[in-house]
């Protein structure tokens, strides 16, 4: 049973907590009341906005059209091979919650990504990555109802077009609803620690075994030192996408900042945004309403009620001083809607 809300208050159901109006607002919580949701759309002619936990969105203060929080639950072993199984989790699921339960029932490949916020259905659309695992590469297929072909459609994986912190989804926003994700997931452990924070707090702790268990402790440890809690300070994670230069670029950088934290990548040279920011004097910048974390440069935060300009601006500002000092053009990564 649908319950439609009008001019409905979004500031807890975006974790910058802008002070957000939608047109009209829902909870999924069974896809069989989709068609019913879908006929009210279609009725109104609604633009409408997917939304799961809200940690990876700039909403404007009035939010035209329907925003449909997908709450749909479901965790399904679907097939189980001696190397490999096969998990179908519905889009509502909590994505820190799955990767705890696939820790204990021994089904391996997403520790990396433990203490993502924000919900399972949403980890395609941005292809979410940490600790150099993406999730692409423990998405076996992803269920949609494609709202061009009024369908519902399998994709494989190679259909959604993975790339960094990006997907067909997240090109293509209104269009997919997704509404499961079905995991391949390893029996067998392989440990990825190339990431030094990570191997640090190992050494750190004397820890020799790396098993998955050490691993997201590791994760879980590191995340938690270093990231604000958007409860207790609103904030969407990393602003900004590291970007990738090419090499010509990179070189030319290299002769004036030699010590400029650098990543081979499939296209070129990736580059820290945080480091770029905090070498233009932003990190811990105060404005009356937002401003940058004062450890993570990477981070915008609402301390005080700010709203979509409030953040659209300091953005800016952060760009053009990037730009001005070393050419490069930083790329927002949550989505401003609309
Ligand atoms: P929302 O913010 O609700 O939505 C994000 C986008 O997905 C929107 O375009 C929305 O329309 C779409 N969407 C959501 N659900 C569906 C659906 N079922 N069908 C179709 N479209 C849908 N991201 C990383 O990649 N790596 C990190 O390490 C990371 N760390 C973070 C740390 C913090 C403290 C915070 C606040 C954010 C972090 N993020 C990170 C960003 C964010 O958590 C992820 O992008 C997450 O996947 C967003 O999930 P959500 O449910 O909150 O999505
Ligand atoms: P970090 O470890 O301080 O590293 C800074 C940046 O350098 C990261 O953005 C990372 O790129 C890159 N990097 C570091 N070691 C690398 C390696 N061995 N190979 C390739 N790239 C490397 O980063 P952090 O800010 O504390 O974040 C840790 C991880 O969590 C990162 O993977 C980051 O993406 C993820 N995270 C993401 C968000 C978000 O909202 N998207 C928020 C918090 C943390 P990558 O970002 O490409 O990994």
């Amino acid at each position: 049973m649908l319950t439609i809300h009008s001019g409905y208050d979004l500031t807890a159901f975006n974790t910058l907590a802008m002070p957000a109006k939608a047109q009209f607002f829902t909870e999924l919580n069974d896809l069989s009341d989709l068609p019913e949701l879908l006929d009210f759309i279609v009725q109104h002619d609604l633009a409408t906005l997917w939304i799961g936990g809200g940690s990876n969105l700039v909403l404007a203060d009035e939010v035209p059209g329907c925003v449909v929080h997908i709450l749909t639950k479901g965790i399904e072993l679907i097939s189980d091979s001696k190397e490999s199984v096969l998990v179908k989790v519905a889009a509502g699921e909590n994505w820190h919650d799955l990767v705890t339960h696939c820790l204990e029932n021994e089904r391996f490949g997403l520790e990396n990504l433990a203490l993502i916020p924000g919900s399972v259905g949403a980890s395609p659309v941005q292809n979410i990555g940490a600790y150099g695992v993406e999730v692409a590469d423990l998405i076996d297929r992803v269920e949609v109802f494609d709202t061009f072909s009024n369908s519902f459609v399998v994709m494989g994986n190679a259909d959604c077009q993975f790339a960094y912190r990006d997907s067909l989804f997240k090109r293509n926003p209104g269009r997919f609803i997704i509404t499961s994700v079905i995991f391949k997931l390893s029996k067998q452990f392989e440990a990825k620690c190339s990431y030094a924070a990570l191997q640090g707090w190992l050494d750190a702790q004397g820890i020799k075994e790396l098993s998955a268990q050490a691993i997201f402790d590791a994760v879980v440890a590191v995340r938690q030192s270093k990231l604000p809690n958007p409860e207790l300070l609103p904030n969407a994670g990393s602003f900004f996408k590291n970007p990738v230069v090419s090499n010509e670029c990179f070189e030319s950088l290299r002769q004036t900042y030699p010590e400029m934290p650098n990543y081979p990548d499939a296209a070129g040279i990736k580059l820290a945004a945080g480091w770029l920011i905090d070498q233009c004097g932003w990190k811990g910048h105060y404005r009356e309403r937002v401003g940058v974390h004062k450890d993570q440069a990477l981070v915008l935060v609402n301390h005080a009620g700010g709203s979509r300009s409030d953040i659209d601006e300091l953005s800016n500002d952060i760009k053009q001083s990037v730009f001005d000092r070393f050419s490069v053009q930083l790329e927002q990564e949550p989505i401003a809607y609309p």
